[in-house]
């Protein structure tokens, strides 16, 4: 076990999840977003083992209800301690392997899909770099020293390049190294319709995972409105919810939102999700959840990553 693990599990032993719990107000609500659920490694997004989500969740059903994200943006009175899960992408790892342990537990989820990739059998932009990296890096470890700053760094060049731009990007570094970016397999239009008719709420998450603040407000509208459009033509049912690609988001994004009818935008800001009666669109912030050890991942959902930064913020120097 690592000294990190070490820490978090004395963290764990000390109780630290029920002071957690009891010093935070009653109508937060921690919705936990979720990646891949797979045994499959992964150098820049690892999965979250099944066995580790299983147990996460076991843990969390302990001391929490487990609500739609429908009800958690309602008025209605919400149990006295409630938890949300929520998923991004629509990895096929999700119907194989998530999806039979959330029926088990009888959990409710939200999964926010793309449209656009799912016709184009594309693949998300940031996992088509990662696996150049990944692969790049197994043929020679040695040519790059640090291998997690240069894709953070790709990362933040890449993501305000225009989609033309970016892919041109993307191909040429695919001719410069020989390898082909390949994410994970994405949910074709049957098993999301399977996951819909076993009760998911399927969102949008835009059409490609383009960061929506790149765009003209033409383009925009165009994304959320097609995407909306798109999942609702294949599962017959109203698409209420967004989860903004990357969490980028900016006034406008919101603005448009609302205007085209979706009630709630999913943010990724590790944050309590506090419930306001204001707007028409319920704006969400989520834990997004990683794949360390059972202790960390229990603590992250019960808030403490979020309080801990909050505390380094208060005694660093302005
Ligand atoms: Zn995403």
């Amino acid at each position: 076990m690592g000294l990190r693990d070490q820490v978090f599990q004395i963290g764990r032993e000390m109780r630290l999840s029920s002071l957690l719990r009891l010093s935070r107000a009653k109508t937060s609500v921690p919705v936990l977003c979720f990646h891949r659920i797979s045994e499959d490694q992964d150098l820049f997004f690892p999965p979250m083992r099944p066995e580790l989500f299983r147990k996460l969740l076991k843990s969390m059903l302990r001391h929490y209800d487990c609500i739609s994200l429908e009800e958690a943006a309602s008025e209605r009175r919400l149990p006295r301690r409630a938890f949300v899960v929520t998923f991004d992408d629509g990895y096929s790892d999700f119907i194989e392997t998530a999806l039979p342990i959330l029926k088990e537990l009888k959990i409710q989820s939200t999964h926010a899909i793309l449209p656009g990739l799912i016709e184009s059998e594309g693949t998300i932009w940031t996992q088509r770099l990662s696996s150049i990296l990944t692969q790049r890096r197994m043929k020679d470890a040695t040519s790059v020293s640090d291998w997690g700053e240069l894709r953070k760094n790709l990362f933040s060049q890449l993501k305000v390049f225009s989609v033309n731009e970016r892919n041109q990007a993307l191909q040429k570094m695919e001719q410069d190294t020989g390898v082909k970016g390949e994410g994970p397999r994405l949910m074709n239009w049957q098993e999301i319709q399977r996951c819909a008719e076993a009760g998911v709420e399927i969102a949008s998450h835009s059409l490609n995972h383009e960061p929506l603040t790149s765009y003209s407000f033409s383009e925009l509208k165009q994304d959320l409105q097609l995407s909306k459009e798109l999942i609702e033509s294949k599962i017959k049912a109203e698409v209420k919810t967004i989860a903004f690609p990357n969490g980028f988001y900016n006034e406008v994004v919101l603005r448009v939102s609302e205007a085209l009818g979706y009630r709630r935008a999913l943010l990724c800001d590790d944050l309590f999700y506090t419930r306001k009666a204001s707007s028409a669109l319920k704006v969400i912030p989520r834990f997004v959840m990683g794949s360390s050890s059972l202790a960390e991942e229990v603590l992250r959902a019960e808030g403490l990553h979020t309080y801990l930064r909050q505390a380094r913020s208060w005694v660093k120097p302005q």
